[in-house]
């Protein structure tokens, strides 16, 4: 047999056989009530993720894949009186500020450099000058770069200003410490097929029940508006829309394995282990990090690409011995990779993995 490629790009995972075959379990239409139980069991583990989001959030189910979970928690949440301001380090934190200018609600973009952090000074500074900003709406961990961003001491001067939190954990939801107690969270944004390790298609909203409740929102979309899907998902168990069944099997096999696993502390810990593996082999191989080691997410790493090397040379060669990478965006195309942490990925294969990278750079030299 041969070996399943693995994908080291940041989603969607390679997968587990459970989850891959839960996709074939059966034909089922949306609008049975054996869905509207799965719908309900799914939400209800998705909020049991975090411990401390049980009591006052709930999760919305929604088709699509992470952007739209983002795109519909801005529909939802994003002020039309008030004002949102953006803290971007990043492709993901610059997005948010393109969804809010294509539904014309008003905001204010605060950039970082995306190899740099937040710059928390600065979003107190505007927090202080302008009481028009009612929320705050960020990244937690930054795909571009792999960094993940200073939420408890944002979310602590969130809290501290009165202003809520509107959170992209897409990249993070399942594998790092999400602070529902602390960080002044409104509405915080995550995906089926990353952290998870379920197939792309569904993503997710926990959001404050209070707000999902709140009926004075006039929603400027019909398929983003997360209060409709709340009152069906959290009242009968329908759903508005056609959802995607087969997914939904595959999440809900994902979401088992998880809890079974230990949770997000255990996906931690793993993902750590296998970033400390590739970061130990490439840096003896003289590649060096984009960003200081400590300030890494444990799901994903960026490294700078070694002068004589063209990504494309790298990306094949380890294409061709099973592994998938991913390139930078934009303007970090030429310039960076990137290996991420998660899914199916077994102790031989991080060595399979060491032995080709040592291969290539040995090689390019
Ligand atoms: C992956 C990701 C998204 C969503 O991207 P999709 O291509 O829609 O899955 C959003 N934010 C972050 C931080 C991500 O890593």
């Amino acid at each position: 047999m041969t070996k399943p490629t693995i994908l080291l790009n940041p989603g969607p995972v390679t997968l587990t056989d459970r989850v891959r075959s839960a996709m074939g379990k059966a034909d089922w239409c949306h609008r049975e009530p054996e869905f509207a139980a799965l719908t309900q069991s799914i939400n209800a583990r998705l909020a049991g993720v975090y411990d401390a989001a049980e009591d006052d959030y709930a999760s919305v189910l929604v088709t699509g894949s992470g952007t739209l979970a983002v795109e519909a928690m801005l529909s939802s949440f994003a002020p039309v009186e008030g004002r949102t301001l953006i803290v971007a380090n990043g492709v993901y934190g610059e997005r948010m500020a393109g969804m809010l200018r294509a539904m014309r609600r008003p905001s204010e973009l605060l950039k970082a450099e995306w190899d740099a952090p937040i710059d928390l000074a600065a979003v107190e500074e505007a927090l202080v000058s302008d009481p028009g900003i009612s929320h705050v709406a960020t990244v937690h961990h930054e795909t571009t770069t792999g960094r993940l961003n200073a939420l408890a001491d944002l979310g602590a001067l969130c809290r501290q200003h009165g202003r809520a939190v509107l959170l992209d954990a897409v990249s993070s939801f399942g594998a790092e410490e999400i602070g529902f107690r602390d960080w002044n969270l409104e509405a915080v944004a995550g995906t089926a097929n990353k952290c998870l390790h379920g197939v792309p298609g569904l993503s997710f909203v926990l959001a404050r029940r209070k707000a999902l409740a709140d009926n004075g929102h006039a929603p400027n979309s019909v398929y983003l508006d997360l209060r409709r899907y709340y009152s069906a998902q959290h009242g009968d168990g329908y759903s508005p829309f056609t959802q995607a069944v087969q997914v939904a099997f595959a999440l809900s096999a994902a979401l088992d394995e998880f809890h079974e696993a230990g949770g997000w502390r255990q996906r931690k810990r793993r993902y750590g282990e296998i970033g400390t593996a590739v970061r130990r082999c490439l840096q003896g191989l003289g590649v060096t990090t984009l960003i200081p080691e400590k300030d890494y997410s444990s799901v994903m790493c960026s490294y700078r690409i070694p002068p004589g090397v063209t990504y494309d040379a790298l990306h094949d060669s380890l294409k061709a011995q099973g592994f998938v990478i991913y390139a930078g965006q934009a303007r970090f195309s030429e310039s960076i990779f990137r290996i991420a942490h998660m899914g199916a990925i077994s102790d031989g294969d991080v060595e399979r993995l060491n032995r080709a990278l040592t291969e290539f750079f040995d090689g390019a030299r």
